[in-house]
């Protein structure tokens, strides 16, 4: 049995040797929230350890963000500043590997109007967009890994006492990231190989869509031309290093085509998006773009999502999770992306990543986009997996096979 102090360093081992795979001399940029400066000390810590020349570190404040959505004049809300873009552009196109520790109150902003959220957050994807282009091409190594900060902790757990519901999410984070075991790098590269054998059986079959039913979906999600299934992790444009972009990471996810897609899916788990709540919602796509939609709650926020751009209407990503995942065993409902999209099969609104496109970050942007690849300033996760799931493969030749049932690979 590790103590939570060797956990804690295991994670932050983890991080940095298996999430950004840091290099002797590359800088790290660093950021994380300030309840979880624990963590990032030790990040830091070991990162000079490794050899980094330096690391620049951020702490944020999800409140800092709720303030302005609630006091900020309306006009100013549009703006996002072009010189903190320039700051993370700079690091980002040299090569810095970028490590973000999550961890957040799951409906902090549902204390400020939707519309407002809304529009602060399409003002940040716009001005950052050069950003997020070099993050979704894997440019630079970058991962998340999540803090178990405490208003997040009591939101899993209301009936516990805040010290008892804290150290249970960090067991939940410890186990889901392999932090508490004694190797647990070689555990990480056991399960990445086992995660690549479910990607190298789904590439060999080459479908050219997927239907997916359960109760309340029907959907038939065509790919891409020339997608290609991605899992565990992947090379950076910028040295080459394997990096993890996600601890946890359960997933097999390819690119959906942005105009083939058809039918309804429904969320089977609540979606926090921006610090709103989305829940008991429901998806209705015609020639890939959503035509409807409804949503027991947070519906504006859904549908300041869905508005952000074009493109938010269309999906970027369909990743498969076994429902046996550790992490959905566990029976928890995490309220953090990061964590339920790893129980979960999951759908993406937004933009599709580079990687789930043959030779996706040598080719021309309009090359991918012939090809069905999904273009937009945003790219979010949610989850319609379950153990009522069928999902059957459909080939080239017309046939089709079954992918997985009830919720577990067919194959
Ligand atoms: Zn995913
Ligand atoms: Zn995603």
């Amino acid at each position: 049995m590790l103590t939570f102090d060797q956990k804690l360093d295991n994670l932050a081992s983890l991080a940095l040797r298996v999430g950004v795979n840091l290099q002797s001399g590359q800088r790290l940029h660093l950021i994380g929230p300030i309840e979880g400066a624990e963590l990032v000390r030790r990040i830091v810590a070991k990162a000079y350890d490794m050899g980094a020349p330096y690391v620049q570190v951020q702490y944020v404040d999800d409140h800092v963000g709720l303030i302005r959505a609630q006091r900020s004049a309306e006009e100013h809300l549009d703006g996002y500043p072009e010189g903190y873009r320039d700051f993370v552009l700079g690091m980002a196109e040299r090569g810095d590997a970028y490590l973000r520790v999550g961890g957040e109150d799951p409906d902090l902003m549902s204390a400020a109007d939707p519309a407002r959220v809304a529009r602060m957050v399409r003002a940040q994807r716009g001005v950052m967009r050069p950003v997020s282009d070099l993050v979704q091409r894997s440019h630079m190594p970058w991962t998340i890994v999540d803090y178990a900060v405490p208003a997040w902790a009591r939101k899993m757990f209301p009936d516990l006492s805040e010290a008892d519901a804290v150290a249970k999410l960090w067991d939940a984070i410890f186990s889901a990231t392999r932090a508490d075991v004694e190797a647990p790098i070689e555990a990480w590269e056991a399960h990445i190989e086992q995660l690549g054998r479910a990607r190298d059986a789904l590439n060999a079959h080459a479908f050219t869509a997927l239907r997916l039913r359960a109760p309340g979906t029907d959907l038939r999600v065509g790919l891409a031309d020339t997608h290609t299934w991605e899992s565990g992790g992947q090379h950076a444009e910028v040295n080459g290093a394997f990096f993890v972009a996600n601890m946890p990471t359960e997933e097999v996810f390819t690119a959906p085509h942005a105009g083939r897609v058809s039918g309804t899916v429904r969320a089977t788990k609540p979606l926090s998006y921006q610090g709103q709540l989305i829940d008991g919602f429901s998806l209705t796509f015609e020639d890939g773009a959503v035509v409807d939609f409804s949503a027991e709650r947070g519906e504006a926020a859904l549908q300041g999502l869905l508005d952000t751009d074009e493109g938010a209407r269309r999906l970027g990503e369909v990743a498969l999770v076994p429902h046996s995942s550790p992490i959905s065993q566990s029976g928890l409902l995490f309220y953090n992306t990061l964590f339920d999209e790893n129980a979960a099969c999951h759908l993406a609104l937004g933009r599709a990543y580079e990687t789930t496109m043959r030779d996706g970050t040598k080719r021309p942007l309009a090359d991918l986009e012939a090809d069905g690849f999904n273009q937009s300033l945003t790219h979010v996760d949610f989850m319609f997996g379950s153990e009522a799931l069928d999902i059957d493969g459909e080939t080239a030749d017309g046939g089709t096979m079954p992918v997985m049932r009830g919720g577990e690979w067919a194959f």
